[in-house]
């Protein structure tokens, strides 16, 4: 073998660059090679025998674009809910198949329904007049939320699936567009006819990070007269300046409502839904679909928070009032606490009994289900023999909002301890940094 060893230099560099394909992003350019498309496909999780027995599969005669979204939940409620569908609290529910392709916060890429067929994942949407883009599009959903950044292994994945689909569909860049500039609402108390600005979904995707080039400079829809803008997502598409667009795109945007930030600006076609929470001042919560009848949509008052995609429980008002969240399947770190997720000021119990502050989470969707979570906290500080609750927090020792990790595992607040002096050994107290300085 040792006369070979030399060999594979004199294959010409033009063969090799022949194999690669160009990708820039952020100013620095990379490129995958041949190997790492082979890799990328053969590491493909094959979900399509998870799909629910009632989906229909109907094979799509075109194939024009390639819809990219953010599915808005973690990895194992976006793969249970694009393939077994969504279940309403009418009792309503769809037969999945509400995408093509899963790509998970660490990059591995689920197949969830054969590309041939059709999958239900544009809704309501418009591109150049057509309709219902489902039926000539695929779907691909990037696990995260349109307001928070998605990661470099998603985009590195998303550049390879993405490219690969361009070449079986003979797909150029303007033929990829993400789910937020093609769904359009019927009208509603903004807006006097259809228009865009329905979904948010995806409107963070970078595409020159997924190796993209740019969209279409208009939208032709609005162009056209068919649809009314959305002031918003004009500007972050089409607007004048689409770096400053992509900055404000991965900003996180407030959620509190002003002047010239409506509840439509902040949630867009889940203004009205019943996942949505309004948190008025003062504390009173209402849900989407309870606005309508009690305030009013123009009357909301400033500073009322809104809460997207929230579980809504019986207790929900108790859910709010309490400073410990939990991690379910619907509700992430991300839900709770947003960017402030990976702030020291964020403290998660596991279900172990192991603590973390939020820097040492590696990401959003890596904590499990019934973690607890307190944002906007200081401590630990220690009971001791010499030192008491009172000695730590003053007045506020059994206030609702001082939070106790009590050994092995209880996490309570201080209104609901009853008895003081018989505290477990290794308790700890959290205390609101509002309350400090
Ligand atoms: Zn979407």
């Amino acid at each position: 073998m040792k006369k070979n060893a030399g060999y594979v230099w004199l294959i010409p560099v033009w063969v090799l660059v022949f194999f690669m394909t160009g990708y820039c992003g952020m100013g620095i350019c990379f490129a995958y090679s041949r190997s790492d498309y082979q890799q990328f496909q053969n590491a493909i999780i094959d979900h399509r025998n998870r799909l629910n027995k009632k989906f229909k599969k109907i094979r799509r005669p075109e194939t024009r674009y390639v819809i990219v979204h953010t599915s808005e939940l973690g990895l194992s409620s976006t793969l249970r809910v694009v393939s077994k569908g969504k279940q309403f609290k009418s009792g309503h529910s769809t037969p999945g198949g509400h995408a093509h392709y899963v790509i998970a916060r660490n990059g591995r890429t689920y197949r969830i329904l054969d590309k041939q067929y059709r999958a239900d994942h544009a809704g309501l949407s418009m591109w150049q007049g057509k309709q219902d883009i489902s039926a000539v599009s695929i779907g691909i959903e990037l696990v995260g939320y349109h307001s928070a950044p998605l990661t470099d292994q998603q985009y590195r994945s998303a550049a390879m699936l993405i490219d690969i689909l361009q070449r079986v569909y003979n797909l150029d860049d303007t033929a990829v567009l993400t789910h937020s500039q093609i769904a359009f609402g019927r009208p509603n108390p903004w807006f006097p006819k259809d228009h865009r600005g329905r979904k948010r979904c995806a409107k963070n995707f970078d595409r020159a990070r997924a190796g993209l080039g740019p969209t279409l400079g208009f939208d032709p829809d609005v162009r056209n007269g068919r649809l009314l803008p959305d002031p918003y997502l004009a500007d972050l598409f089409y607007g004048e300046q689409p770096v400053a667009a992509q900055v404000a795109a991965t900003a996180p945007v407030s959620n509190r409502i002003s002047k010239n930030n409506s509840a439509w600006a902040i949630a867009g076609g889940d203004y009205d839904s019943r996942t949505t929470v309004y948190v008025l001042p003062g504390d009173r919560t209402l849900r989407g679909d309870q606005i309508n009848e009690t305030i009013g949509w123009h009357l909301l008052p400033v500073n009322t928070k809104v809460l997207l995609d929230q579980e809504i429980e019986k207790k929900q008002v108790q859910v709010f009032q309490t400073p410990v969240k939990v991690i379910t399947d619907r509700m992430t770190a991300w839900s709770h606490a947003g960017p402030a997720y990976r702030f020291d000021s964020t403290i998660y119990f596991l279900p172990s009994g192991r603590i973390f502050t939020g820097s040492r989470i590696p990401d959003w969707d890596d904590l499990p289900k019934k973690t607890r979570l307190i944002v906007g906290y200081q401590g630990p500080f220690h009971i001791t023999d010499a030192v008491t609750p009172y000695g730590i927090a003053g007045q506020k020792y059994k206030d609702p909002g001082t939070v106790y990790y009590l050994p092995p595992g209880h996490v309570r607040t201080g209104d609901s301890i009853t008895d003081f002096s018989n505290l477990p050994k290794g308790t700890q107290v959290y205390l609101p940094l509002d309350d400090i300085g």
